[in-house]
């Protein structure tokens, strides 16, 4: 494994009183990050290419160190004029450029910029808020209402019957691709109800043998994904259209177009093939 995959890091919550201006970046405009395309080994801009920026720059923010190299987020304007070898990116694109440790960190920073913009003002009284310095949460010093990153549980099922996986095609999906099912975690639900739930709203069935399988943050904008496995059990495959665009049963060798490398679906669809197409042959 590489040392990217390994990498330490060490969080902070306080700015230093002087940043250096080698420190990497983390600068987002409308949740676009900025990166330099033409040089992959260093793709990040530093502290002192983002203070020359002709932007307006907002919520600076220390994330910590990473393997000692210090890393910063800030929010820019939109219009903003960029060196030519930058550009802004969706940092869904970005994960094979970035490497998995720069990528996760860069999904902290995007959630980090946008709490800080959407968290200015106190959501209880509407006065200004400050920064803590202890964790990363913001204060009314009027009120004393304390906000936190906002972070949204979301399950996320492989429901698996006769060797086969549920995929469906969502309305929502921002590619032609089909892959398992998802939603939001409800109040007062627990993460086996509201799977429960939502493949009895999503396709009509009922499952059995929920077991969780692993979890990922997906900062599209805050959710953490917490991934399960699970058995048909009974029903018809029946699509709720105003979510589903179609649905279906797909053994190892014949899937259709997945979600790219990156997503915790992914990842689940790569262990059923794994499994089940080790299953195949043995049967064979
Ligand atoms: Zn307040």
């Amino acid at each position: 494994m590489s040392v990217r995959e390994h990498a330490v890091f060490v969080k902070r919550y306080t700015i230093p009183e002087k940043i250096d201006d080698a420190s990497r970046v983390f600068c987002f405009n409308d949740g676009l990050l900025l990166i330099n395309k033409d040089d992959p080994d260093n793709s990040l801009p530093s502290f002192l290419e983002v203070s020359r920026l002709n932007g307006n720059l907002s919520e600076w923010h220390y994330l910590g160190e990473q393997d000692g190299a210090p890393s910063c987020c800030v929010g820019v304007d939109e219009g903003v004029e960029v060196p030519e070898s930058f550009e802004f990116r969706d940092l869904r694109s970005l994960y094979s450029f970035l490497g998995i440790e720069l990528w996760r960190l860069a999904g902290y920073a995007r959630q980090v910029v946008d709490w800080g913009i959407n968290f200015r003002y106190c959501g209880r009284c509407g006065r200004e808020t400050s920064f803590m310095n202890v964790e990363r949460a913001k204060v009314c010093d009027h009120c004393g209402l304390v906000s936190y990153p906002r972070i949204s549980p979301a399950m996320i099922v492989a429901v698996i019957s006769d060797g086969k996986i549920l995929l469906a095609r969502g309305r929502r999906f921002r590619g032609p691709y089909y892959s398992v099912l998802a939603g939001f975690v409800e109040p007062a639900e627990s993460l086996e109800e509201c799977v429960t739930r939502e493949v009895r709203e999503e396709v009509g069935i009922e499952i059995e043998n929920i077991r969780y399988f692993h979890s990922q943050s997906w900062p599209f904008p805050d959710s953490l994904m917490i991934a399960f496995f699970a058995d048909y059990r009974s029903g018809e495959l029946t699509i709720d259209p105003v979510e589903i665009i179609d649905a279906g049963w797909f053994s190892p060798d014949n899937l259709p177009k997945i979600p790219p490398v990156g997503s915790i679906a992914r990842k689940m669809i790569d262990e059923f093939k794994s499994i089940y197409s080790r299953r195949h042959r043995i049967s064979d």
